[in-house]
């Protein structure tokens, strides 16, 4: 039996606690293990799902020999698994390639062509309140979530300068769409009836595998097509979210979108309003390698790993110089990471398997560009602001507005630090960048007059890309040998996550599987609502079987 043949929840008052689903008549285990209890999950949404941890032993101390395992990536997957299996006193190597910990949620010191120092960062980066499992990661080091500060409300603009915003917006699905829809100076009333509400079905009715089931053959762009939609709101409300995505919505499957909407707006009463660090993003993750160090584990900057050999007891990993042996192998690396160790790994994994990780996609480049500006911005711009319409300009942020260390530069300066993302370039850095900076210019006339301090920028494409029809190829978490498991946002779970939540809960889910081996207690996680409003139950998925038997304790592999 699955989650999916369980009734729904019917709490409607806020503070009644989540749903549990435990698929397991075990009782729950009494969990000790490293360090404080970790922190109650919060949220304000009565019907969140709470995944029971699977059942074990608290600590690894009381097996006859203590689990040894690696995290391959140093990124939010990694270290949510490599927190979680140190909290149960596995011996952990955390090895990242680069010298910070984050990933692509990453930062690090930089300086200006002045001297000054100043931060630099892989990109602004959201965090929503539905990010239930990547919170329950950063309040290992941070309680109280002091480092994150709401972000009041965040504009959409098109290039005609048409405005949606999300301040005031009822929080709970179906109120907030249809205020939002009706606040839209997007649509008209004659826009609503026109919509064809049969093809938006799925997007109130999600279920995962179901949703894919049914629409991972269809790219967004031909959704949205199916949709109506007016051309002015498909630019503002849906493109906005697809090339979130980092991908065109062409090259986006419209499974991918309708979960997004699930997870973001129509299945979850957080609301579409944020939390970003008030703090340079190096000082969320820092900690949290500190808190693994405390717990037993190492930390290994700079490490990258080069294969992966499968040996009798479990694995070994080359370091370069050096090897390790480990019974257990967490992979938590990007797409053109993970198929590059895949490939210099020749004995790992059959080679069905080996060809789905070789044929794994990223999505086109991207560049987030932030600029130190001599002068302030308008007093009145927002610290976030997303562009529909705009090309290649996707979004603005006013780094003063949130970010301490930006705030301080800009009262001392008397300028403003400013960052500009393009998703999905279609043309060359060069060009990328000289475009999205005519659009600061066009948008915020006040900066085309500003002398440029100092600009740092980023260009990468290693994002993956969720191809129409490419869902059911996608490598699980549990990997295809006993002790081998992956974790990232292109890692597939069958549950309502997306970008830095599927990151976390990947890293959550693969330390559970391991642990579970082990007889050794797992961690709860919590997630948004796993069935739209109006979901009904869904066919099979045709040779497949959830990704994650989310419902019931995993299976003993070792
Ligand atoms: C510009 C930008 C903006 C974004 N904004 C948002 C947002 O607002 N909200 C949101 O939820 N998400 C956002 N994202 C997505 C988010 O950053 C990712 O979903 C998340 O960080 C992925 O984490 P991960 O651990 O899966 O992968 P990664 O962060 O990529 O971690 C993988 C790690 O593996 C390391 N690695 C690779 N190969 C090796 C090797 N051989 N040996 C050792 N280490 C290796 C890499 O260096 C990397 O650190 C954004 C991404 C970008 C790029």
């Amino acid at each position: 039996m699955t989650g999916h043949d369980r009734p729904r929840p019917t709490a409607t008052g806020d503070d009644r606690p989540p749903r549990t689903l435990t698929g397991d008549d075990r009782p729950p285990p009494t969990v000790t293990g490293h360090g404080p209890p970790p922190p109650t999950v919060t949220g304000r949404d009565p019907r969140r799902v709470r995944h029971a941890p699977p059942a074990g032993l608290p600590d690894a101390g009381l097996l006859a020999r203590r689990p040894r395992a690696v995290v391959v990536g140093g990124g939010i997957a990694g270290l949510t698994a490599a927190i979680a299996l140190a909290e149960r006193g596995v011996a952990v190597d955390l090895c990242e390639r680069r010298d910070h910990l984050g990933g692509r949620a990453g930062g690090w010191p930089a300086a200006l062509p002045d001297g000054t120092a100043v931060d630099m960062s892989r990109g602004f980066h959201a965090f929503f309140r539905q990010y239930y499992n990547l919170r329950a990661l950063l309040r290992r080091t941070d309680p109280d979530l002091a480092l994150l500060t709401p972000v009041p409300d965040y504009p959409l603009v098109d290039a005609e300068g048409r405005t949606d915003t999300f301040r005031g917006l009822p929080r709970t699905p179906p109120w907030n769409a249809l205020a939002f829809a009706l606040r839209s100076p997007t649509f008209t009333p004659r826009d609503l009836l026109r919509l064809n509400a049969r093809a938006a079905l799925p997007l109130v009715n999600v279920t995962v595998p179901g949703t894919y089931e049914r629409l991972d053959g269809v790219s967004a762009e031909e959704f949205l097509t199916r949709l109506r939609f007016p051309a002015a709101a498909r630019h503002l409300a849906f493109e906005v979210f697809s090339r979130s995505f980092f991908a065109p919505p062409e090259r986006l499957s419209a499974a991918e979108l309708a979960v997004m909407f699930h997870l973001y707006f129509l299945g979850s009463a957080e609301g579409l309003l944020f939390d970003v660090p008030s703090v340079p993003m190096h000082s969320l993750w820092t900690p949290l390698g500190d808190r693994l160090a405390a717990l037993g584990g190492r930390v290994r900057l700079g490490t990258a790993i080069h294969a992966v050999r499968p040996v009798p007891d479990g694995f070994q990993v080359d370091l370069g110089e050096e090897s390790t042996n480990a019974e257990a192998v967490v992979l938590a690396l990007d797409v053109p990471g993970l198929r590059a160790l895949v490939a210099a790994s020749p004995g790992l994994g059959p080679p069905g398997w080996r060809k789905r990780i070789a044929g794994l996609a990223t999505a086109p480049p991207f560049l987030v560009h932030r600029l130190w500006l001599n002068r302030p911005v308008a007093a009145d711009r927002p610290a976030f602001l997303a562009t529909g319409g705009l090309p290649p300009l996707d979004n603005v942020s006013v780094l003063e507005r949130y970010d301490r260390s930006a705030a301080e530069w800009a009262r001392a300066t008397g300028g403003s630090v400013v960052e500009l993302h393009a998703y999905a370039a279609a043309s060359s850095r060069e060009e990328t960048t000289a475009r999205v900076l005519e659009r600061l210019h066009e948008i915020y006339p006040e900066t085309a007059s500003a002398k440029v301090v100092g600009a740092l920028s980023e260009w990468h494409d290693d994002c993956p890309l969720f191809a129409p029809g490419t869902f059911f190829d996608r490598p699980a978490v549990a990997g295809p040998v006993p002790g081998l498991v992956l974790a990232g946002d292109g890692v597939r779970i069958d549950l309502p996550v997306a970008l830095m939540e599927r990151a976390a809960t990947t890293g959550w889910h693969a330390a559970n599987l391991l642990l579970s081996a082990w007889n050794l207690a797992g961690h709860p996680m919590t997630t948004v609502p796993l069935r739209g409003r109006l979901a009904w139950p869904f066919p099979a998925v045709p040779g497949g079987r959830p990704a994650w038997p989310s419902q019931t304790v995993p299976e003993r592999r070792a």
